[in-house]
């Protein structure tokens, strides 16, 4: 695969089991000065067994959290429009000779049905997810109706005020129509960085082809999409050869454009119906590697957005918004239509099976049980502060004051609009701690803003 030096990863890997304590030390403290880390120093993280260190690293990366991220999760749902699919992905319900999958493609109507009942419980943050058609021309136009048709959907005084889409490879042009559509960031995972591996898991259809993957993220950049998402789907390949191969492709992407990627995905293989590799997984990461992973990506490239999907656990979800995470789904449904259809997964349309099916008033609950700030904002997209210019605020730490009060606008929108009296009185109540600790600049500012929503206005942002 291009960029990725399978070769060096392993050289890295090897030196790295040297590493001693004092070193372990040492890089922890370049990351408690946020400083990205080198190959050689995630290597030496990644590569650490002994629970004292395990505990060390795991203290500074929430450490680190804090600085650039302060208090707020990010929350979005994503919306499946089809699970039609040309690959074989051995790990994928949606892979195309599997006969135990209903196929389904929704309509423009459908999709209209699907982001109104998400309006009603209040989510404002869609990631379109859509399985490969046979012809990238239709898919194209495709999405960008789909894409217009979530905007243009209304509950109320309720809309979705940012979609972010998950699709497959395309040419720059097609990357050029979904930015003219409106799309905030475009996620593509590599799954696997192990050109070997990849290959073996992905024997058909136009997925076969590694480097037409990993260079659509290059493609996304050159027709100007500056916000893309890129992961590994881990359980496929050794996780520490993996996140290194991710950090050097993070690597190519600064050299090549003065800009990392907006977010990074840790996705966990799942069971999936008739996808048998899902069921044997070959590379299974216990949840203290997972733990592990989160942590030495927070520390290597401390200002990079994380997503976690509820493949997770609640326990294990709650753990790891303090390890690293910035961003997490919730409520979700992975089959199309799963949002409407008698409220519960349908195994015979999902791609796989959640481990986190709680609702979203729950997971707010839970969050605000942390101390932390479940937030809808979509400001950054909107004020264009997008690419290099998010990653100037986030990288000496200043995102966090337009993420504190952002989110804290969001939170009031929401318990105003759609929270039980419960979740209502722990919002409010948690809102009221927090508006101390800004600046006094920043808590005039948000009493302005919280005056103007209790007179009816919505959808205010900094
Ligand atoms: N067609 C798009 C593409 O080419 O990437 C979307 C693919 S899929 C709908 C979105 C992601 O789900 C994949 O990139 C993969 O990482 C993940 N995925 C697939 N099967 C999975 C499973 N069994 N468990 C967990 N995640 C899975």
């Amino acid at each position: 695969m291009r960029y990725i030096n399978e070769r060096k990863i392993e050289d890295l890997l090897a030196a790295a089991a040297k590493v001693d304590g004092a070193k372990i030390e040492a890089i922890l403290e370049k990351s408690r000065a946020l400083k990205r880390l080198t190959l050689e120093e995630s290597a030496a993280l990644l590569t650490v067994e002994e629970p004292r260190d395990l505990e060390k690293i795991f203290t500074a990366a929430s450490w680190v959290k804090d600085k650039i991220y302060g208090k707020r999760i990010v929350l979005f749902a994503p919306l499946y429009i089809s699970n039609l699919c040309v690959n074989g992905c051995l790990y994928c319900a949606f892979k195309r000779d599997n006969p135990l999958i209903q196929r389904k493609t929704l309509t423009l109507a459908e999709i209209s049905e699907q982001v109104e009942w998400l309006l009603k419980r209040g989510h404002k943050r869609i990631l379109l997810v859509a399985a490969e058609l046979a012809s990238s021309c239709q898919a194209i136009d495709y999405y960008v109706e789909a894409i217009k048709t979530i905007y243009r959907t209304r509950f109320g005084p309720h809309y979705i005020r940012r979609v972010n889409i998950n699709c497959a490879p395309l040419s720059v042009e097609g990357f050029k129509r979904l930015k003219a559509a409106g799309i905030g960031t475009y996620q593509l995972f590599q799954e696997t960085y192990h050109e070997k591996t990849y290959r073996d898991v992905h024997p058909a259809g136009p997925k076969s082809d590694p480097d037409n993957r990993l260079e659509a993220i290059d493609r996304a950049f050159s027709a100007g999409i500056d916000d893309v998402g890129i992961g590994v789907l881990y359980g496929l390949y050794d996780y520490k050869f993996e996140t290194l191969a991710l950090l050097m492709h993070i690597e190519h992407l600064e050299e090549r454009f003065g800009v990392g990627p907006h977010t990074i995905s840790v996705p966990r293989i799942e069971p999936a119906l008739g996808a048998e590799l899902s069921q044997n997984i070959p590379y299974p990461v216990s949840d203290l590697d997972f733990k592990k992973i989160v942590a030495v990506l927070r520390l290597s490239v401390p200002y990079t957005g994380m997503i976690l999907s509820t493949r997770e656990r609640p326990a294990l979800r709650d753990e790891l918004v303090n390890l690293g995470i910035s961003q997490i789904s919730a409520e979700s449904r992975t089959s199309p239509g799963g949002y409407t259809e008698n409220n519960s997964q349908n195994l015979e349309e999902a791609q796989f099976s959640l481990s986190d099916q709680r609702n979203l008033e729950e997971i707010i609950a839970a969050l605000l049980d942390k101390g932390l700030i479940p937030s809808f904002c979509a400001a950054c997209y909107r004020k264009e502060r997008t690419g290099e210019t998010f990653m100037n605020l986030a990288k000496p730490g200043l995102i966090k004051e337009k993420c504190s009060v952002n989110a804290l606008i969001t939170l009031k929108e929401y318990l105003d609009d759609f929270a039980s009296s419960k979740v209502k009185e722990s919002g409010y109540r948690l809102i009221d701690e927090i508006r101390p600790t800004l600046s006094p600049q920043d808590q005039q500012i948000l009493k302005n803003y919280f005056a103007s929503i209790d007179q009816g206005a919505r959808d205010k942002y900094i």
